[in-house]
């Protein structure tokens, strides 16, 4: 029996572990914010490594940006060796999980099982790919326990909030540094035939307008930073939201609306702060001194973030040449390149090799319109051999009722599983 049979035989046999674990996974209520039980999580996953050979690391983001000590950020990192010297393949994947908001009819922290479909919250996003590339690890030794190399499995905090407890911290302490790992695969629910290369670039800035507080039963003694905005607003409306439509892209970036440049108003206020919910008072009647927006700007690899920013620069300074009294500031908020891993790169060819041989079909190749963890590993691990390939369904990520599929995480654990092979088999 050829090696590939083997490890696909191996997956199956696992099929309740597979389940079990994504249950014993989806229990443990990793919400972020604030970021509750990170260490449970990672103790649970590194007794459970250990046990398979894997020499495990808990490392806490001391200072990171929500770290302390009644929230510690903690991180997972299990390296198992082979038999000999070769490439490094990791898997990384975030073990935080977003709030619940409204909606839900089943347990969002009990695991339940219906048919096919695991649900809770972090079920697809991403507890269900964290535990196929735990399987997947697991039945390539069984399979394959002469392999060269090392592989790697890694469980980071605060995906969902930037990253900078989890996959940020470790790449600035050297864990992505080339020398050490090679490949990278970070089990995003992108679904189990696509392979995800990157994501567009982000920008968020806040722009405040200026005014001059006065009675609000005579308007004309002051100077409202409101309607300053709504001159910017109007202005977005008429230039900038048709030139960004006309910035198209030759990233394949799903869902195919996000193929183009795109900006979003994430925020507005202007005027007094909004009163606490049980104020049952009138507010006061003020002219606006201020009133800010915040971005979210999306751009493309064809562009670069310099022209990003002169472009709404050169918008707010149309609008001081014609309107009396416009002042205004930009702030930056956040910042980051996009990036978009070469077709050619070994670990995107291995990738869709294995997809072809699991489910029959040619891979498919994506960008995700929103950034992830990829981000820190390209920019401050400097490792460029990276992509997101996982099972689950991206629409179905922060939603009410959020599930994983069964057979899709047997797929994908076979996908990732024959990528080892591929790449550290003797
Ligand atoms: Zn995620």
């Amino acid at each position: 029996m050829d090696l590939n049979t083997r490890i696909k035989l191996e997956i199956d046999s696992r099929r309740d572990e597979l389940v079990a674990l994504t249950q014993d996974l989806i229990r443990i209520p990793t919400l972020n914010p604030p970021g509750r039980h990170y260490r449970e999580i990672c103790d649970y996953l590194a007794e459970r490594l250990a046990r398979q050979g894997f020499k495990v690391e808990l490392i806490r983001a001391h200072d990171a940006p929500g770290d302390s000590d009644t929230y510690p950020r903690w991180n997972l990192v299990a390296r198992r060796e082979g038999a000999a010297p070769g490439d490094c393949v990791h898997f990384n994947s975030h073990h935080d999980v977003v709030e619940l908001g409204h909606g839900w009819t089943r347990d969002p922290f009990g695991g339940e099982i219906e048919g096919d479909r695991i649900y809770g919250r972090g079920a697809c996003d991403m507890k269900g790919g964290l535990a196929a590339s735990v399987i997947a690890a697991e039945a390539f030794i069984a399979a394959c326990p002469d392999y060269r190399g090392a592989i790697e499995i890694s469980a980071t905090a605060d995906e969902e909030s930037g990253g900078y407890g989890g996959v940020a911290y470790l790449a600035t302490k050297g864990y992505f540094a080339p020398e050490r790992v090679q490949h990278v695969i970070i089990p995003e629910p992108l679904h189990k035939d696509q392979i995800c290369l990157g994501h567009r670039g982000v920008w968020w800035a806040e722009i405040e307008t200026h005014g001059r507080i006065a009675h609000g039963s005579m308007p004309f003694l002051g100077d409202s930073a409101i309607r300053h905005m709504s001159a910017v607003l109007t202005e977005m409306e008429e230039t900038l939201y048709p030139l960004l439509a006309s910035k198209r892209t030759e990233m394949p970036v799903i869902p195919e609306g996000a193929r183009q440049s795109t900006l979003n108003v994430n925020a507005i206020h202007g005027g007094a702060p909004e009163q606490a919910p049980d104020f049952t008072g009138l507010p006061a009647p003020c002219v606006a001194d201020r009133c800010r927006i915040v971005i979210d700007r999306r751009f493309l690899i064809e562009e670069q973030i310099d022209e990003v920013k002169s472009e709404i620069t050169a918008m707010m300074e149309r609008i001081r040449a014609r309107r009396p009294g416009f002042s205004y500031e930009i702030r930056d908020l956040f910042e980051v390149q996009p990036t978009m891993t070469d077709r050619d790169a070994p670990v995107v060819r291995s990738t869709a090799a294995a997809i072809e041989a699991v489910l029959g079909r040619e891979a498919a190749y994506v960008v995700s319109p929103g950034t992830y963890d990829q981000k820190h590993i390209d920019r401050i691990g400097r490792l460029k051999n990276c992509i997101a390939y996982g099972p689950g369904l991206l629409e179905l990520a922060h939603q009410p009722d959020e599930w994983v599929g069964i057979t899709d995480m047997a797929d994908s654990a076979k996908v990732m599983a024959l990528v080892l092979a591929e790449l550290l088999a003797p």
